[in-house]
């Protein structure tokens, strides 16, 4: 698996490479894309942003590349604004993957195809694409992490306390992260091993609104004063990176991180560089990492397709039910990141240099 990430990371240096020898901005001949992105307050969302800039001018296509910052109406706005300046695809992750029905009609009516890019767009027809990760497969991940870290596989039986947290429940992928997790733990959780003490074990009672890590602290800090003053956070299932820094300040607050206070086991997603540098430092514990750049070529193949008229590659045509159709998937593999790998994961990938670190 990892000799394929790097086969693929070549592919996308060439790219890369081939990006920088360009004008900068492409000859356009190729045709317009449109570049809708939900926030630049993660860095990952300015890293994929940037990976398909590259990647499609280097390719001679002109690009527009617009970020919402998680709000919905400007993300509306912002995408009839590439309609009116006749852009020939779409590639959009959503700030709120249902609220985009009316403005994607608009496009559909000026025969505009539209790509679904990491986050699943629903309740419309007007979907051609959607590429995006293997999402199961990131929560059954975290899971299996801290089942290990615990010590579980080796016999262990607790019962060791874990509080759970999801991202926000407009977005398809929440849900999945949150149900591949449980799938490991669940069994856990009804054999008694694991016990979440304030009892909050539905999605939409541990959901965080726009994934939001401020938000994540608050909750954090009102379940540790509810039920813990007399107890011990042993695991922390957090669904990204931004949340599972605004655990920490939280746990931190209340005397974690000490010898006294080990740190739970904190889980996160995407390997941004502030966790990166967190699980060096002994704080969270494991992330995933997900190769936006391998996510961008996926989009731009699917972009070229469509310009041609031809189907693009898919590799999923069940999973991902929009509301209205299966929309057709095309699914890339994810990578467990943990004090152990990350130098072989994140840097001998070339995805960090160890400057970024
Ligand atoms: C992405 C995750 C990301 C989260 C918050 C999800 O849709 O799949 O990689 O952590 O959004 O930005």
């Amino acid at each position: 698996m990892f000799k394929k990430l790097f086969t693929l990371s070549l592919i996308v240096a060439t790219l890369l490479i081939t990006a920088c020898g360009d004008d900068g901005g492409g000859s356009g001949d190729a045709g317009f894309i449109g570049i809708s992105m939900p926030t630049q307050s993660s860095q990952r969302w300015i890293d994929d942003g940037n990976n398909l800039v590259e990647q499609l001018q280097a390719l001679g296509f002109r690009t527009t590349l617009q970020f919402a910052e998680d709000i919905v109406q400007n993300q509306i706005n912002q995408i009839e604004n590439m309609i009116t300046q006749g852009v020939d695809v779409l590639v959009i992750a959503s700030v709120d993957g249902g609220a985009l029905t009316s403005v994607l009609a608009q496009a559909a009516a000026q025969n505009i195809p539209i790509i679904a890019y990491d986050r699943l767009i629903t309740g419309t027809e007007h979907v051609n694409y959607y590429t995006t990760f293997d999402n199961f497969q990131v929560g059954v991940m975290k899971s299996e992490f801290i089942v290990g870290a615990l010590g579980i596989n080796a016999g262990a039986t607790g019962p060791f306390n874990i509080e759970l947290f999801a991202g926000s429940p407009d977005d398809n992928n929440a849900f999945l992260f949150f149900d591949g997790s449980m799938s490991v733990l669940q069994p856990l959780i009804d054999s008694g091993v694991l016990v979440v003490r304030s009892g909050q074990t539905d999605v939409n009672q541990v959901a965080t609104l726009r994934w939001d890590g401020a938000l994540a602290q608050n909750r954090m800090d009102s379940l540790l004063s509810a039920f813990y003053t007399d107890a011990r956070v042993d695991a922390v299932l957090s669904p990204f990176d931004g949340i599972s820094i605004g655990i920490i300040s939280s746990l931190r607050g209340s005397g974690y991180g000490t010898d006294a206070q080990p740190w739970p086991v904190i889980t996160g997603q995407d390997a941004e560089l502030p966790s990166v540098r967190s699980i060096i430092a002994g704080e969270q514990a494991h992330t995933i990492f997900k190769d936006t750049r391998l996510l961008a070529a996926a989009a731009v193949e699917m972009v070229q397709a469509l310009l041609a008229g031809e189907p693009a590659p898919v590799n999923d045509t069940t999973t991902y039910h929009n509301g209205i159709f299966v929309v057709p998937s095309y699914l890339l593999p994810v990578h467990s990141v943990d004090i152990n790998n990350w130098y072989e994961i994140l840097i001998e990938s070339g995805y960090y240099s160890m400057d970024d670190i």
